[in-house]
């Protein structure tokens, strides 16, 4: 593996030109790369280069879309969707289930591809085509259940019929990050195509061949082209463009960037789902089971070194288990394999970017200068990749240290001691997020009853967050400044529908009849009313 700095330069290069394309050691086949990078809507002739962080060596230049491009494609999804939208339940059900085979079947392409992009463990990108299967087999499995036409009970029993009818928004506009850069692509799409509508999907540009390869697969799977749109560019550039256009918006990414996108999306008057970021805590409560604990924080506080919206920042640790809970987790943690390669060997990989190295690396120096002990790590391990940064445990983090409170998004954890379940449960639930928190403890009922009390979307019990997140049945989102609006489960397909009712009326009229006047007609519904409640009625 080499370990040599990163190609500098500015991330849009200008024209692409393929007879200087610089593909080193980790490099993809020119004819993957061009399948791929076709598929984006763009007539700009200007490109973007993606580096891998494993090495620094470019991958793709990855044409650029503009506002023009945008358009084009909303006019392309729309045109789609309309045909779309006509399909039966079933044909769109087999495709998921065709995306399902497909991609177990496809793996290891898309790991190599998540790999390089990003640089995380081989396991940690198992994880995407994991949830991206499972995804697709709930909906397709489950479509009828949320979609089909439902018959309710009418004002008047036996003659107000009444049917809800869930109608397809249209085309929706997905922008997603880079951390998860196949299933954020993807997943949250998935039940909307089913639900009948297009995407246009932006994905963040440093991981646009992941998400290409989704968009490709998609279309493998039976899914017609024109249904995924993929536009490439600066959020800041592209995202006016498709919020001006989209019927409801999901997006991905930081809390910033979803308050700045629940403004546009207000102003037009449209939905939007905001899945964004957390300062996620675990409480290890005294009669916890000291190794699975231990073992879970690992996975918590290091998949994807931290860049895990669910993954976790603090832990809380009861008195009784502290000390035998803090010397088996430095003990795993120090035990971990360290290595940005694309060999299942490793239990770590690098960090994504020069700007993610340069938070984690600030949020370590001052916690440190202020005062904390770092446990473990702490420090960046440019012998190993670029952007490396060793797994980290702190201690003695207080208030004025930034991570304290912020997020850092990487391999930093701050672990306290409390006395008083109370008073964890209040730390747990200080500051703004509210995404995902992890109990551990050997009384599930106990745990079940604390779990009420935390104010996040998710709640772990002696699980780091993969039971929340894997049992797809289960909304997934975030409370407070972590999000609005869920993935996952009926409401993760509901958001792409407007639910619309018809009523059709036999008989009888909602106005006096037979020569009735009014007063009378106030006083036999007044009487109807009484007996409806009488009768238990809803
Ligand atoms: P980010 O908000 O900067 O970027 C996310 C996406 O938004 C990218 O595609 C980017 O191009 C786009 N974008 C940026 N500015 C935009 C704008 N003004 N208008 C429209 N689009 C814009 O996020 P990031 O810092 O790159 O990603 C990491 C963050 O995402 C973390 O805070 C993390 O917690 C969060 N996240 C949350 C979840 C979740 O499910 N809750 C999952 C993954 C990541």
């Amino acid at each position: 593996m080499s370990s040599s700095n990163p190609a500098p330069g500015p991330l849009v290069d200008g024209p692409h030109d393929p007879e200087h394309d610089p593909r080193a050691s980790y490099a993809l086949e020119p004819d993957q790369v061009d399948r791929l990078t076709g598929r984006v809507l763009s007539t700009t002739g200007r490109t973007a280069a993606v580096h891998s962080p494993i090495d620094g060596s470019p991958l793709a230049h990855i044409p650029q879309s503009s506002a023009e491009d945008v358009a084009e494609a909303y006019r392309r999804a729309r045109a789609a969707q309309a045909a779309w939208a006509r399909t039966s339940l079933e044909d769109r059900s087999a495709a998921l289930l065709r995306l399902h085979d497909i991609v177990l079947d496809r793996q290891d392409e898309i790991l190599d591809l998540i790999q390089l992009e990003s640089g995380k463990a081989r396991k940690h990108a198992f994880d995407e085509p994991l949830h991206i299967a499972l995804t697709a087999r709930y909906y397709a499995r489950t479509a009828r259940q949320h979609l089909e036409t439902r018959r309710l009970s009418g004002v008047v029993p036996g003659l107000t019929r009444v049917e809800v009818n869930r109608v397809p928004k249209g085309v929706v506009g997905i922008i997603s990050p880079w951390n998860y850069p196949f299933t954020m692509a993807l997943c949250d799409g998935l039940p909307a195509l089913l639900a009948g509508n297009a995407v246009v999907a932006k994905p963040d540009a440093q991981t646009m061949l992941s998400a290409l390869l989704g968009a490709r697969l998609l279309e493998e799977a039976g899914f017609p082209k024109d249904l995924w749109q993929v536009v490439a560019g600066p959020g800041r550039e592209l995202g006016p463009p498709i919020i001006e256009r989209a019927d409801y918006i999901c997006f991905t990414g930081s809390t910033a960037t979803g308050k700045v996108i629940a403004g546009q999306c207000a102003e037009r008057l449209i939905g939007c789902s905001l899945e964004l970021g957390g300062k996620n805590p675990i409480l290890v409560l005294r009669d916890a089971d000291v190794e699975r604990a231990a073992e879970g924080a690992v996975r918590a506080s290091f998949s994807n070194a931290g860049q895990l919206c669910v993954s976790t920042e603090r832990m809380f640790v009861a008195d009784q288990v502290y000390d035998r809970f803090m010397e088996r987790f430095v003990a795993r943690t120090q035990a971990l394999t360290l290595g940005a390669t694309l060999s299942w060997e490793s239990d770590m990989g690098t960090l994504i970017s020069e700007g993610q190295l340069e938070t984690v690396t600030a949020h370590v120096e001052d916690a440190v200068a202020k005062g904390a002990v770092v446990r473990t790590g702490g420090r960046a391990r440019p012998d190993l990749a670029p952007y490396f940064f060793e797994p980290t445990i702190l201690e003695g983090v207080s208030p004025e240290m930034i991570c304290f409170g912020n997020e850092t998004f990487g391999p930093v954890v701050s672990v306290y001691r409390f006395h008083d379940e109370a008073d964890a449960v209040a730390r747990a639930n200080d500051g703004d997020y509210g995404l995902n928190a992890s109990i551990y403890s050997q009384d599930g009922d106990r745990a079940r009853r604390m779990a009420r009390q935390i104010k996040c979307g998710t709640v772990n019990i002696n699980e780091a967050f993969a039971a929340t997140f894997a049992s797809i049945e289960a909304p997934m989102g975030g409370m407070r400044e972590s999000g609005m609006g869920r993935r996952q489960g009926s409401e993760g397909i509901l958001r792409y529908t407007e639910p619309q009712s018809v009523a059709t009326q036999r008989l009888l009229r909602f106005s006096p009849m037979l020569g009735m006047s009014e007063e009378t007609y106030a006083k036999v519904m007044t009487l109807n009313l009484r007996l409806m409640k009488k009768l238990g009625r809803a």
